[in-house]
């Protein structure tokens, strides 16, 4: 018996080498990538602008892979967050941020996590496995389907999971989301955010692929970071640093750093003054972002804390946006507390 594979985990190059080998033009592969991602066919025997014969035969070799929405919870602020179950039932969420014209997906790109950030939630769960490029994209098409006619505007992969170490099947998903016989979404328009793996940083500045990138930085002394995010003790923040200045030669700033304030662990006027250090040359956004979760083993830091570390780095003319929690009572952050800064990562 054929093992059918999945046609949304090809490539647009890749569907055409397949195409080829088949015996079938490879102008198809635009067709397909049409009815697939633009039109929403996935009944092979639909595609009619396709012969008889490459249509009997693509249904003989491939299937087209959905998730399956359990749940969807909708906070007071509009963000809402869904429950997908993936094939083996293993379950991954997806966040959807509304503000005003624009509707931000926030993907996961992973089930579970290994990187182990103490103010993460995901990562207390272990990691279970890569997602696939169809699992990444279907996110994407399930809730595009859930609200339309409304559009999803930007992408970032800011769910569960660390995008750059399933840095294969990321890639593969941003060719799908930017092609534009796929879903044609601006490069721009898509964000990868990262805990710091800094060779990956340098895989992806080579790949200039003209996407984003968040760097979640939380602390400017490696002691303190190495205690926040045990992936410092790897990659330390000297490396981080130098990984993002080679991202950034291919002009494709600004990179956006978040910071969370945690009481009394790194809102010193010392991790300010290293934070001028280490933005030193570099063109940049930061957020700033006032702890605020329940179930943290971090507190909030005091609002005399909060003006303090913010007076000090107008002091040292680092600009930066305070950024506000969205969709707290669903508890949307996942990942990197990410879907609370969100809008800042992607442009209009
Ligand atoms: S913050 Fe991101 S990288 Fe860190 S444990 Fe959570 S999902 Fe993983």
């Amino acid at each position: 018996m054929i093992m059918k594979k999945d046609i949304k985990n090809l490539g647009f190059q890749e569907l055409k080498d397949s195409l080829l080998i088949m015996g079938f033009p490879s102008h198809s592969a635009g067709q397909i990538f049409n009815w697939v991602y633009k039109r929403r066919i996935e009944d092979f025997n639909l595609m009619t602008n396709i012969s008889k014969e490459a249509r009997q035969h693509l249904s003989k070799e491939f299937f087209c892979s959905r998730v399956r929405q359990l749940k969807k919870e909708v906070s007071c602020d509009g963000t809402a967050k869904f429950l997908f179950g993936l094939f083996d039932g293993h379950n991954i969420e997806t966040v959807l941020i509304p503000e005003g014209r624009r509707n931000t997906l926030c993907v996961s790109t992973q089930v579970g996590c290994k990187f182990n950030c103490s103010f993460c939630y995901s990562g207390q769960f272990g990691f279970k496995r890569d997602l696939n490029i169809a699992e990444i994209v279907n996110q994407y098409l399930s809730v595009s389907d859930l609200i339309a006619p409304a559009k999803i505007t930007n992408v970032v992969f800011m769910g569960i999971g660390e995008p750059l170490d399933n840095f294969s099947n990321t890639i593969g998903s941003i060719k799908v989301f930017s092609h534009r016989q796929g879903i044609s979404l601006g490069k721009r328009k898509i964000c990868i955010s990262t805990c710091g793996l800094s060779p990956k940083i340098k895989e992806l500045s080579i790949l200039n692929l003209g996407v984003r990138l968040s760097v979640s930085l939380h602390a400017t002394d490696d002691n303190i970071r190495s205690r926040i995010m045990p992936v410092n003790k790897k990659y330390p923040i000297a490396s981080l640093m130098s990984a993002v200045r080679q991202f950034l030669k291919n002009d494709l700033g600004p990179v956006t750093f978040e910071y969370i304030l945690l009481h009394r662990i790194n809102t010193s006027n010392e991790m300010a003054e290293k934070l001028e250090k280490w933005l030193r040359g570099i063109n940049y956004k930061i957020n700033i972002i006032p702890c605020n979760m329940a179930k943290s083993i971090y507190k909030p830091p005091r609002e005399d804390e909060v003006n303090c570390f913010l007076r000090e780095l107008k002091t040292r003319n680092i600009f930066f946006t305070v950024r506000k929690p969205r969709g707290q009572d669903i508890n949307a952050a996942c990942g990197q507390l990410k879907a609370r800064q969100i809008n800042s990562c992607i442009k209009k």
